[in-house]
């Protein structure tokens, strides 16, 4: 049975690159682990037309570098992280003395979709390649920006191709660049957002908590009001988290992750140089909802 407000749009996927619409694909850290031979899973949809693959995770590096701002312009906040759609909406719609916590801030899949289209000017739409049935409520801003517009679960491509057989051998396995940091300095290194706050200002304490029963139990019995100093809570609505998300289903490898493998760790200074480039490079507020494309001087939808 699926989840309330599960949306999967495979079908209008292979749709539409049916039809020669331009598709680039954004990646889950966790779809590696969900197909026997994923670099032949990307030859594959590589050769149905979708356009580029985008692995998510270094893109995380700007959701932290957005956070990391608003802690150095306010050392002692307190703060709800929002890289989960299912507890972002369950906190505004049914616990809304909590949501005010949230900062607005968009998830790494926002980022990555953001940076593509008004950085890298990148043409097209974008599916998201996800662990996650609600993902889709984050797709189209309450400015009316559509960022991406498939939502392909994990679970339903590999249902996809348990109907639709493919003998993968025949496609070149496909192996998208990551960039100069590989997947990224932050959540790729540390785990999560508040971890790689911490790791950058040691006076924030930060905990992460999987699974909406246990989050809302923290929130009701008053974690951000008895925390001292500078606190950051990151719920997630799925017990295991993303990992574990509802898109995923039940098909796991053996744990080789392959090329998407994160760097075990990071040295402080190239985090912090990292951090310097986006402030040259980037517009804060880019990755902010309510606010427009202030750096590229055009909507993050055109192109
Ligand atoms: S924890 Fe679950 S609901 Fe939240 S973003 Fe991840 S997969 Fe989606």
């Amino acid at each position: 049975m699926e989840r309330i407000g599960s949306r999967n749009d495979i079908t209008a996927f292979f749709r539409d690159l049916k039809k020669g619409q331009p598709i680039r694909m954004l990646i889950a850290p966790a779809a590696a682990q969900c197909f026997a031979d994923f670099p032949r899973v990307l030859g594959f949809l590589w050769e149905q037309g979708v356009v580029s693959f985008h692995p998510v995770l270094p893109f995380a590096d700007i959701a932290v570098w957005v956070y990391y701002t608003m802690l150095r312009e306010n050392p002692e906040a307190r703060f709800i992280t929002s890289a989960c759609v299912g507890m972002n909406r369950l906190l505004e719609e049914r616990f809304p003395q909590f949501g005010g916590a949230l900062p607005r801030v968009y998830s790494p899949l926002l980022c990555a979709a953001r940076y593509l289209r008004g950085y890298k000017k990148l043409n097209g739409s974008f599916a998201f390649l996800s662990p996650c049935a609600l993902k889709w409520k984050e797709f189209t801003t309450p400015e009316g920006e559509e960022l991406v517009r498939y939502n392909v679960t994990i679970d339903a491509l590999n249902r996809w191709f348990e109907a639709n057989p493919a003998d993968l051998s025949r496609y070149e396995p496909c192996f998208p660049e990551t960039g100069e940091n590989g997947h990224g300095l932050t959540l790729a290194a540390f785990g999560s957002i508040g971890k790689s706050l911490e790791f950058l200002f040691p006076e924030i304490t930060s905990r992460v908590e999987q699974g909406t029963a246990d989050s809302l139990a923290y929130l009701s019995g008053g974690i951000m009001e008895r925390e001292e100093g500078p606190f950051v809570f990151e719920p997630y609505a799925c017990p295991g988290g993303c990992s574990n998300g509802a898109g995923i289903g039940k098909k796991r490898t053996s744990g080789d992750i392959g090329f998407l493998k994160c760097r075990p760790s990071t040295a402080r200074e190239d985090v912090v140089g990292l951090f310097s480039r986006f402030e040259r490079e980037l517009a804060v507020g880019d990755f902010q909802y309510g606010q427009t494309m202030a750096g590229t001087g055009q909507t993050a939808a055109a192109g």
